[in-house]
């Protein structure tokens, strides 16, 4: 059963306003391609509307609007409702880790008359998918002085960009008999970054010229990538996909997409009856795991400041109760039915690019393994939002039973005692360097989110 379309309710002024939103999403999603740039863009998009850091307040009432980071790598953005907190929030919760390959601590070496970096890649990638592309290196060096150095080249058309290498298939007939996750090994995926040595004679010549330019340009020593947080990403902007612009082709979908829409519903959405939240989480390629993960107390930290600013006190059944009485969307991306690999969906329940938001009451793996199954109560409140709100939504599972699995951050708020369900934006070629998405689905979610924070 092929979903209902959303693209023919569309008149020309509605059209013109997905356009004109997934032009702003393509500008975010072309210049965050790490935690740390996500946080910083939405920082600068809400100072502008006035949202204020949270340790600025002295008190907080129903209208004001407020933000928290955690260590640059997490955002929290609140509309304070008329409500009490402690009734609980509308939350939307996404991630802003996308699957790449990092530098490893001891990365620079010399081989053969190249300088290349050690890498090691961080979420489920598959390796093949990264030789032979053009790549950018974004990131920080933390200097042992407290100071930290942004790092960014490749994305300026004039910058130069790095590779990964691959063998010609003239000397690859061995090389082409193994197996697919074995075919580009893990300690393959090192980076060619230079090839032009001080003089032919000297040791590590070619390393050390690469180290003379970071020195000029960064004030980096090679000591400093011990503390450094670099990232190898794909080079370039966000495009239109398609002849007729209906997708969007970029790196980082999963799950930009769903950050985006979700920061962008909250601020679009205004002052609502409940506290409304976007939480932009770290580490979800990861599982989720430390400080700036989504299993990390921070996002209750923040809720308890937040009452305390409400109340002039705070208590700990307070936040419980906030944490029971919340409402959450694990906003993240879903598989889209891929016709060139039809045999890995079940079609009457996976989804469709172009059909719109979609909600997966449960992902996992084998006998819904590891999922958060969420309650058919909460669905059900949750449909009647969408059906009164005309948004088109799709509901899926990840891929048939028993073919692989997955997860999302959508358990680990449910353990907290929330409800929650996963709803985002289906994905073609998920965790590739490039992933598409429908505009439709983009916009699907970005009007689902808002009623869903507005009514939930
Ligand atoms: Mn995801
Ligand atoms: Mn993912």
């Amino acid at each position: 059963m092929y979903k209902k379309n959303a693209w023919s309710k569309y008149n020309d002024q509605e059209m013109k306003k997905l356009m004109t939103f997934c032009e702003d999403y393509k500008d975010f999603l072309s210049t965050c391609k790490t935690e740390r740039e996500c946080v910083k863009y939405s920082v600068e998009l809400i100072e502008k509307l006035g949202f204020k850091n949270i340790n600025s307040l002295k008190s907080l009432k129903a209208g004001d609007k407020v933000y928290a980071v955690n260590r640059d790598k997490n955002i929290c953005v609140f509309v304070i409702g008329d409500e009490p907190i402690e009734n609980g929030l509308n939350v939307l919760g996404a991630h802003i880790d996308s699957p790449r390959i990092d530098i490893k601590q001891n990365p620079l070496y010399e081989s053969e008359g190249y300088a290349m970096l050690d890498a090691h890649y961080y979420g489920g990638i598959v390796k093949y998918q990264w030789v032979t592309i053009r790549l950018a290196i974004h990131g920080v060096v933390c200097k042992k002085d407290g100071k930290i150095v942004n790092v960014c080249i490749g994305e300026n058309p004039d910058d130069p960009v790095l590779v990964i290498t691959d063998l010609l298939p003239h000397l690859a007939a061995e090389k082409m008999q193994k197996s697919g996750d074995k075919v580009i090994e893990g300690e393959d995926l090192d980076i060619t970054v230079g090839s032009m040595g001080l003089d032919g004679e000297e040791k590590e010549s070619v390393k050390k010229a690469i180290l003379k330019l970071l020195k000029e340009f960064y004030d980096i020593d090679e000591e400093d990538f011990v503390s450094a947080e670099l990232e190898i990403v794909p080079e370039g902007k966000a495009r239109d996909l398609g002849l007729d612009r209906s997708m969007i082709l970029g790196y980082g979908h999963d799950d930009r997409v769903c950050a985006y829409t979700s920061l962008r519903a909250v601020l679009d959405a205004g002052k609502c009856k409940r506290t409304t939240c976007a939480f932009l989480v770290d580490k979800e390629e990861v599982g989720s795991i430390g400080a700036t993960g989504a299993h990390s107390t921070w996002f209750q930290n923040v809720l308890a400041e937040l009452i305390n600013l409400q109340n002039g006190n705070y208590n700990d059944l307070m936040l419980r109760r906030a944490l029971t009485n919340t409402y959450m969307l694990s906003s993240d991306v879903s598989a889209a039915y891929d016709p060139l690999y039809r045999g890995v969906f079940e079609k009457n329940n996976a989804c469709f690019l172009g059909s719109g938001i979609t909600f997966n009451k449960y992902t996992g793996a084998r006998g819904k393994s590891g999922c958060n199954d969420a309650m058919p109560e909460y669905m059900a409140k949750i449909r009647k939002i969408m059906d009164d709100n005309n948004i088109n939504y799709q509901t899926a599972e990840l891929g048939k039973v028993d073919v692989g699995g997955g997860g999302t951050i959508a358990y680990i708020m449910g353990n907290q005692n929330m409800n929650v369900i996963d709803a985002g934006v289906p994905v073609l070629s998920m965790h590739a360097p490039q992933e598409a998405v429908s505009k439709a689905d983009v916009y699907e979610a970005y009007m689902g989110y808002i009623a869903f924070i507005k009514e939930a």
